[in-house]
């Protein structure tokens, strides 16, 4: 697999939010990230070699919490005879919980897509940068640049910008000196001008054929002369065919590569925006019709109609942050499912159980991401599962209007 599923793409999304949010006192957080080739072998002498290195530190607590990391990660090696399918990456450390207080923590992660390379960090932060690189390799767009006088060719890789060509052009200026020779000037100018033209064209088109990955073009340039090159097929017609549009930049050169990406960000997320739009859209409409409507909103609806195996497209909003709690009680058979914000979490007491007479309160025996729990259900029945962002009026619209969850039947039916 190449490329991560929505759902692969959200958890992954809010395991770096919670990865980010550990902090150490110093540093004493370790990442490791073990690809598939590497031999487990391999990484527990590394991790002795590291745990002889760790007796050096000067501060007490450090070495100590250190030293119980790196020893958590080498027991927990034990279960591996060799790295899973994609490598595994383990974040170990004491994170600090309020004024001196410290809590170890450990996330053990498969990743959805294969690891590269071996690393070791010890940091007061865990190192993500790998798993967020994941999110945007696949992303690769040509970057064109191009006026009269300069041609820039460029490639955005995942949010890395690289420079491949730099041209100058020997087109004069537009305007001559008048006078009889003028329109002879300006044919010459507009000969000279085609001809740059067909050689940036050329160019662009011998380097973006070799970039199998290419998701598209984005054009730039400060006049009109982008407009004009981008409709007048001076690109092979495959290359052409990727250009997504045109944007303004104030600088054709080296610079204007960055401007170009800042400019069209808006528009490459529209790309997903677009999906969500229209998904959103066909909600919407049901939800406005007064008979035979195939909308389902409200969380105990769409969770009845998922139980009962109608719902044909599930929209979870990606900003939901909601749990799903099992609550039971401590003497009897009791348990219960409430679902809550996730702020509330670390602050919830869970209340007495109303079936039994004890006074001890019922505990959280689970908690899991509202999302996963219902992808999880819609899984089971095969609804589709949209997760859509609020970076849309629509997306939006679920977040706020519908607290984030809707769904769109197989067919109308009271619930
Ligand atoms: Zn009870």
């Amino acid at each position: 697999m190449d490329e991560m599923t929505q759902r692969q793409k959200y958890d992954l999304k809010r395991k770096i939010e919670e990865l980010k949010s550990c902090k150490g006192k110093h540093t004493e957080l370790i990442s490791l990230y073990v690809p598939p080739s590497k031999k487990i072998f391999d990484v527990v002498s590394y991790l002795k070699n590291e745990l002889s290195q760790s007796q050096n530190i000067k501060s007490k607590t450090t070495k100590k919490n250190v030293l119980s990391a790196i020893e958590s990660i080498l027991s927990r090696l034990k279960q591996f005879k060799n790295p899973p399918e994609n490598g595994v990456i383990f974040f170990v450390g004491h994170k600090s919980v309020g004024a001196d207080q410290t809590e170890m923590v450990a996330f053990i992660i498969e990743p959805p897509l294969p690891i590269i390379t071996f690393l070791y960090r010890c940091d007061s932060l865990f190192y993500v940068e790998p798993l967020q690189q994941m999110f945007t390799e696949k992303e690769v767009y040509g970057l064109f640049l191009i006026d009269r006088r300069e041609c820039t060719i460029g490639i955005l890789r995942g949010s890395r910008v690289e420079l491949l060509k730099y041209m100058t052009s020997q087109v004069p200026g537009k305007h001559g000196r008048g006078g009889q020779s003028q329109r002879r000037f300006e044919r010459l100018t507009e000969i000279a001008a085609h001809e740059w033209f067909v050689k940036c064209g050329e160019k662009a088109s011998q380097i973006f054929l070799g970039e199998d990955k290419l998701k598209g073009i984005l054009v730039g340039g400060s006049g009109p002369t982008k407009q004009y090159f981008a409709e007048e097929s001076y690109l092979h017609y495959e290359i052409q065919n990727k250009i997504i549009d045109t944007f303004d930049t104030g600088y054709t050169d080296e610079f204007g590569l960055k401007e170009l990406v800042a400019a069209a960000s808006e528009t490459m997320t529209d790309l997903k925006i677009s999906q969500d739009k229209k998904v959103m859209k066909r909600f919407l409409k049901e939800i406005t019709k007064t008979e035979k409507s195939l909308a389902v909103y409200g969380e105990k609806q769409v969770r009845k109609a998922l139980e009962m195996g109608i719902v044909d497209t599930l929209l979870l909003s990606e900003d939901l942050r909601k749990y799903r709690i099992t609550l039971s009680c401590q003497s009897c058979e009791y348990t219960e499912e409430k679902t809550i914000d996730e702020d509330m979490l670390s602050d919830f007491s869970p209340p007495n159980c109303p079936k039994c007479s004890t006074s001890t309160p019922m505990e959280i025996k689970e908690n899991i991401d509202l999302v996963d729990e219902l992808s999880d259900i819609a899984e089971k029945t095969g609804t589709k599962v949209e997760l859509i962002s609020k970076n849309s009026e629509e997306g939006d619209s679920l977040y706020s209007a519908f607290s984030g969850l809707a769904g769109i039947l197989r067919y109308a039916v009271d619930i």
